[in-house]
Formats: structure tokens, C-alpha cells, sequence
């Protein structure tokens, strides 16, 4: 697991007054058990990831509440434990990354969302829109407008996040619908405190069962015909109004006042505190949120209330509406909801600001003034125009600095054993010519940059496989497909394995088994290794210990099936070119087995740490590059792509090529070595055994030669 949660795990037992201090993800664990949540599954990712990685590590105590966690397989699987709360009354919370884990989750949430809910569920999404978001950028608000789910987008500060998890729980029950909690990754990170509540225990447990099933069979509570065509109407007629009523009788939504109030702004929660700072920065807000201009911050949005926005809107001659994304879902029902009641505000959003990506607050600087250009023009906002021409210059200033720089992509960490297989596939494309590589999601991604630039479409988690059928029967060469664990566990399985062998398919299927889903933090999965397994002095292929992946492949009937170690280079390449050019027809899988060094080092390192302390030897390995042999053509590097092999100057002043180096934080993976072994490269490269606290025999050994 990526991080131990000792300190927070602690945190969730705090009491009546007490304070929590940490990051908004974390708030939102407490805030669960504060509500009385019975039962909490996810899917990991990305900013959401802590959420679910605490409530594991906290099982013990979890159970104490009687609180069952589940870490689901995927989205969809963690969507339909919310079943659980349509006929009993037990709260329920879910979370995982979106816009991604939403569309996976889908079929379910459509599904839950027609029967609705007697126990308040509440679905956390991670959403990652925006600067440093790594999925389609797209808006869960679809999801929620097309099921009549409800939507929270809290202001990113703590006691306001707290806030509106407890009250989605009683928004969901009050509405009979379940609500979804959309965190931006600022909000996720935001640090903050506020005043804890004692846990609640939960109305239904593992410490308090239920009896059976309830007694009455109601028809209604299954989402099936003709019960659905029912459903449908009360979604309209009865939850939506039970919502909006709740939503304005607790004032979920905030109005801040102002001065200026012939305008005003209407802004999703998640957005406000980008707002203030944008505010602030035009002079007309202070740092602890007083504001000139009035706000009304849309903790909820959807549904939006109709008589909170005309109320808000009546007496001023324009509304600025500041929604990220598109499309713009929240200006268009505003727009609707003061053209029906005839309210003459001018309505602004898209129009001053831009229509796609995140609203940074220097993009609403730059809409706020244009807003503020027309209908306040006296307003002096010209320390925001100033501000603006900085941000410009230094922009400037730092793209000719940054011009003159090399481009360093992101890659795989120090010692990955994905990157040799990689390594592996270069080499025989040049026998066999570049294929069809259909990638996934997941580390091995990396290879999309610089040196392996691979992958032709990248079609979602555990979809690579299933995204080459169509390519595999037009080429000429079979296509290959990169999956992680992660994603053959998550989705490859059956959407890709099953249907290719279904239909008789073709192609090339290579699976990484680094042993856990790596990218997201390393959660374990089905195939990882036992504790006993991870033995850190162990080889690099501790994942071989469970066999998992492999049995269900012959289970299934894949008779093509390898397992090879990563590290060795020349296997790979000789066994993944067997599997393109074998005139064997049928799915042939390479199974590439070699536990994430991320993992690995983790566990490593302490150890290491303490043995040293103890005065105990250790051995370590490390690889360089001798310099006087090398010929600086840097083909190694071109094969390889470590962080840790670069280079420098030649100590040859009759040569000016800088030479290959092997620098400090080289893990000792063995791949240098072997790709200058498989790809024939000059004999420069050499194995080192770095000894500390050496014994006698060392010493001696190291005297003679
Ligand atoms: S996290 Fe593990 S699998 Fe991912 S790049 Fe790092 S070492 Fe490789
Ligand atoms: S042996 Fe080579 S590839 Fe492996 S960590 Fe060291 S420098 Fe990097």
C-alpha cells in the first residue's frame, strides 16, 4: 500500500469537540462514520484513492462499529453494493475516480436510482477535470441529470465538506434518491480542520443484523417492468420536489452578501474558493472571504432550486454564472428558470468565460473583469489587470528558460520491470516491424513517451484487448495488447480474454503482473502475492507465489500461455517474438511476471535502514558504466529509458560526445545489463556489490583482488 495511515486511522476516533486537522479526503472518512454508514466499498484512484485505502487500513476498528468495507473490484461492483440500501435502512457510501469509474459504474447507477433508496447512499467521486486530470475530460453532472441522481459540489474547505456528507446521507433518504459528492483534486488535498462529532453507531450492522428479508415482497423496489415505468414518475413527481424542499429548508446552498448587489455570481461550490482568490486579487475580496460582490454558492448542483435563484437574481440587472466544463448544464437551467418566472437579469457565463477546461482563477480574473467591464464599470479593478500582465510576463520568462531545456517525460520508476519489457518489444520490431499496440490504463502507459513511444489507442481500464478486435482481422501483423493486473482483473478478463476467445480471435495479449493495481497506490488485488510471499530480501519474482492469472487463462481455455521473468530481456524478446510470428491461431497471452519496485523498495528500504543501524552487512547492486569503453552512441539509453542511466561528459578531451553514466539512485534491476547483453550493445556496463558494514571474509576477498 502506497502510505500507512497511522495518524488518520486515529483520527476517525475522535469525539464530541475534539478537532481533525488533515485533507479534505480524509474529512470525508470521519464524516462517514459520524453519519452512521453501515457499510463502505470503492474502487480506487485517483484523488479519491486515500478514502478507501484508510477505511482497509482501519478494519479493526471498523469493526468494533459494526461498519462492513469491501474493496470492490471495480466501479461497477462497488455501484451495486448500494443495493443494499433500497430495502433496509442502512446508509451506504461509495466512492471512486470519474469521470471513468462513473461510466464503468453506470448500468447499476441507472438501476439504483429507479428503485431509490430507504437507507441514504452517498457515491464520492473523484472528480479529475481540470490541470493534472489524467481521464476524458468529462463531467459526472451528465450522470446525474440523465439518472436523477443528486449532485453535491461542496466549497472546498472542511467543515463545509463534513457538512454535506452528513446531509447527503439525509438528502438521500428525505428523497428517497442517491446522492453523489463530486471532489475536485483541489478539494481532495485542501488541508483544513474542523470540530469532530462522536460516531454514530449504524441503524444496521455486523454488530446489529438484520432478520431476513423484509417480510412483505414489494414489487416496487425492484427496478424491472412494469415497476420502472412508475419509477420514472416519481423521480419528477415526488423525489425531486422532496429534494428541492430539503435542500432549501437546511440552506444547503450559501448566499453571501455584498455590497455591489445590482449583480451578483452564482458559483458551483467547488469552485468558490478560485473564485475569492480571483475576487481578491480585483480588490474586491478580502482573504477571509468578505466580498463585495454577492455570491451564492451552489453547494448543490443538481437539483438546483427555482425560488432560491429568482430570489437571488430579482433585483439585480446581471448574473455572472461560473460553471466548469461543458456543457454549461447549470447556466442553461438557470436561464430557463428566470426566463419562466420574468426575471430580467442579464444572464453571463460562457460568454465571458471559456467554454472547456478548468477554471483557474486566473481564467476568472480575466471573466470577472469582463463581467465587471459592463455592468460596474466605476468598480477600480485594476490591481487584477496588473496582476494579469505579471502572470503574463513571468509565463514568458519561463517558457525561454524552459525553451533551452531537454524534454523530460514522465516515465516508469527506477527499476520498473515494465520497462523491459518494453525494451524486449523494441528489439524485435526491428525483425519483425512495428505492430498494432492497443495500450491500457495503468503504469505501463509510460511507454507512449520517450524512448518507446508505443501504443496506437487507449480505449479505457482493461480495455486493450477488446479494443484490437476489430484491428486484428484487417492486418497483416497481429496486433498486441498491453494490460496491467489491475486492468485484467478490473475489466480485461471478460471484456477482453472472453471475447476474443469467443470469437475465435487472434493476437498478442501481455499481461503485467507487477502484483498489485500499482498506479493508483498499489491496492492489492486477487493475484497479489501473500504477506509470506514479500519477503523484501526476496527476488524480484515474489509475485510468482500465486499462480492466479494463469489458472484462469487455462481455465478459460487459452492455450498459448507464457510466463516469463521481465528482467530477462532475451527470453522476453524470444518468447514475444515467438507469440507474433507462430503460425499457432488463437489468443497467445505473455504473462510478464516481476513485482513493482515501487512496492518492492518500500518494504526494502527500512529494512535495509535497520540492518545498517544494527551494524549488520548489507549488499546491494548497482550497474555503471565504464567510461573509457563506452562509445557514447547512447543506444542503451534508447533502450531503456531509466532516470538513473544518463549521461555526462566525456573524461576524453580528444572526444567530445558526452559518455553513458549510471548515477546514484540506480536499484540494481539487472536491465542494463541485459539489454546490453540481448541487444548486443558495447561491453561498457559492469555489476557492482556495494557492501556496508563488511565482514572478515569481505575484507579479505577485497584485499586480494
Ligand atoms: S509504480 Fe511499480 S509498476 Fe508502476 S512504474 Fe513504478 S515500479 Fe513500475
Ligand atoms: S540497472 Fe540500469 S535500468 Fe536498472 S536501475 Fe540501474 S541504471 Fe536503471
Amino acid at each position: 500500500m502506497e502510505r500507512q495511515f497511522t495518524k488518520e486511522i486515529e483520527s476517525l476516533r475522535l469525539g464530541d469537540g475534539e478537532t481533525f486537522h488533515g485533507e479534505g479526503i480524509l474529512a470525508v472518512t470521519k464524516a462517514l462514520l459520524q453519519s452512521g454508514v453501515s457499510y463502505v466499498g470503492g474502487y480506487q484512484g485517483a484523488p479519491v484513492s486515500h478514502l478507501l485505502d484508510v477505511m482497509v487500513q482501519a478494519r479493526d476498528y471498523l469493526d468494533d462499529l459494526g461498519v462492513h468495507v469491501e474493496a470492490c473490484t471495480s466501479e461497477a461492483s462497488a455501484a451495486a453494493m448500494l443495493g443494499a440500501s433500497i430495502n433496509y435502512p442502512a446508509r451506504g457510501a461509495v466512492t471512486w475516480k470519474s469521470i471513468v469509474g462513473t461510466n464503468v459504474a453506470a448500468d447499476a447507477l441507472s438501476y439504483l436510482a429507479s428503485a431509490g433508496v430507504m437507507g441514504g447512499t452517498l457515491i464520492v467521486l473523484g472528480e479529475d477535470y481540470g490541470e493534472g486530470g489524467v481521464v476524458a475530460q468529462e463531467r459526472s453532472h451528465a450522470f446525474a441529470l440523465k439518472s436523477l441522481m443528486w449532485l453535491l459540489d461542496p466549497r472546498p474547505n472542511l467543515p463545509t465538506i463534513v457538512e454535506m456528507v452528513e446531509r447527503g446521507f439525509e438528502l438521500s433518504e428525505a428523497s428517497s434518491t442517491p446522492v453523489m459528492m463530486e471532489l475536485r483534486i483541489r478539494a481532495c488535498h485542501v488541508k483544513g480542520s474542523f470540530i469532530t462529532k462522536n460516531n454514530e453507531q449504524p441503524a444496521v450492522s455486523t454488530r446489529k443484523k438484520l432478520d431476513g428479508p423484509p417480510e412483505e415482497f414489494v414489487y416496487e423496489r425492484l427496478a424491472h417492468p412494469p415497476a420502472t415505468f412508475r419509477q420514472e414518475k416519481l423521480k419528477s413527481d415526488v423525489r425531486l420536489p422532496a429534494a428541492r424542499k430539503f435542500i432549501r429548508e437546511n440552506r444547503l446552498n450559501e448566499v453571501f452578501p455584498g455590497n455591489e448587489d445590482s449583480i451578483g455570481i452564482i458559483v458551483q461550490g467547488g469552485l468558490y474558493n478560485g473564485l475569492m482568490l480571483a475576487l481578491n486579487t480585483l480588490g474586491l475580496a478580502d482573504p477571509f472571504g468578505a466580498t463585495r460582490i454577492p455570491i451564492l454558492a451552489l453547494n448543490v448542483v443538481y437539483p438546483l432550486v427555482p425560488e432560491e435563484l429568482i430570489e437571488f437574481a430579482r433585483t439585480k440587472k446581471a448574473i455572472l454564472v461560473l460553471e466548469e466544463g461543458q456543457p454549461e448544464f447549470i447556466e442553461q437551467e438557470i436561464a430557463t428558470c428566470l426566463r419562466r418566472a420574468d426575471v430580467q437579469a442579464k444572464l453571463h457565463g460562457k460568454d465571458v468565460m471559456h467554454m472547456a477546461g478548468e477554471y483557474t482563477a486566473e481564467a476568472m480574473v480575466r471573466g470577472l473583469s469582463k463581467f465587471l467591464g459592463q455592468h460596474i464599470p466605476h468598480l477600480d479593478t485594476s490591481s487584477g489587470f496588473s496582476w494579469l500582465q505579471h502572470v503574463e510576463s513571468v509565463r514568458k520568462c519561463a517558457g525561454e528558460l524552459l525553451g533551452t531545456l531537454p524534454q523530460r517525460p514522465p516515465t516508469f520508476c527506477i527499476g520498473c520491470p515494465e520497462r523491459p519489457v518494453f525494451s524486449a518489444m523494441k528489439l524485435v520490431a526491428q525483425e519483425v516491424g512495428r505492430p498494432h499496440v492497443s495500450m491500457d490504463v495503468g503504469c505501463h502507459a509510460f511507454a507512449s513517451f520517450e524512448p518507446f513511444s508505443q501504443g496506437n489507442t487507449l480505449l479505457g481500464y482493461g480495455m486493450s484487448l477488446a479494443s484490437a478486435a476489430g484491428v486484428g482481422p484487417m492486418s497483416s501483423k497481429r496486433p498486441v495488447a498491453i494490460m496491467g493486473d489491475g486492468g485484467f482483473w478490473h475489466n480485461g478478463l471478460l471484456s477482453g480474454v472472453a471475447s476474443n476467445l469467443l470469437n475465435r480471435g487472434d493476437g498478442v495479449l501481455v499481461i503485467m503482473k507487477n502484483g498489485y493495481a500499482s498506479a493508483t497506490g498499489t491496492q492489492e488485488l486477487i493475484s497479489s502475492p501473500p504477506e509470506e510471499a514479500r519477503d523484501a530480501a526476496a527476488g524480484q519474482s515474489a509475485v510468482h507465489a500465486d499462480r492466479t492469472i494463469e489458472g484462469t487463462l487455462e481455465g478459460m481455455g487459452v492455450k498459448w500461455l507464457r510466463t516469463v521473468n521481465n528482467y530477462r530481456v532475451g527470453e522476453m524478446a524470444k518468447t514475444y517474438k515467438e507469440a507474433m510470428t507462430t503460425p499457432e491461431k488463437g489468443l497467445k497471452v505473455i504473462v510478464a511476471e516481476g513485482e513493482c519496485q515501487l512496492e518492492r523498495q518500500r518494504r526494502l528500504r527500512p529494512l535495509v535502514s535497520r540492518q545498517l543501524s544494527e551494524g549488520k552487512r548489507t549488499l546491494r547492486v548497482k550497474y555503471g558504466v565504464d567510461e573509457d569503453t563506452c562509445t557514447g552512441d547512447h543506444s542503451c539509453i534508447r533502450l531503456s529509458g531509466c532516470p538513473t542511466l544518463t549521461i555526462k561528459d566525456n573524461p576524453d578531451p580528444l572526444r567530445t560526445d558526452p559518455v553513458a553514466t549510471v548515477i546514484d539512485g540506480c536499484v540494481g534491476c539487472g536491465l542494463c545489463g541485459e539489454n546490453a547483453h540481448a541487444a548486443v550493445l558495447c561491453p561498457s556496463f559492469y555489476r557492482a556489490e556495494v557492501i556496508q558494514n563488511p565482514n572478515l571474509w569481505d575484507r579479505l576477498v577485497s584485499k586480494i583482488l
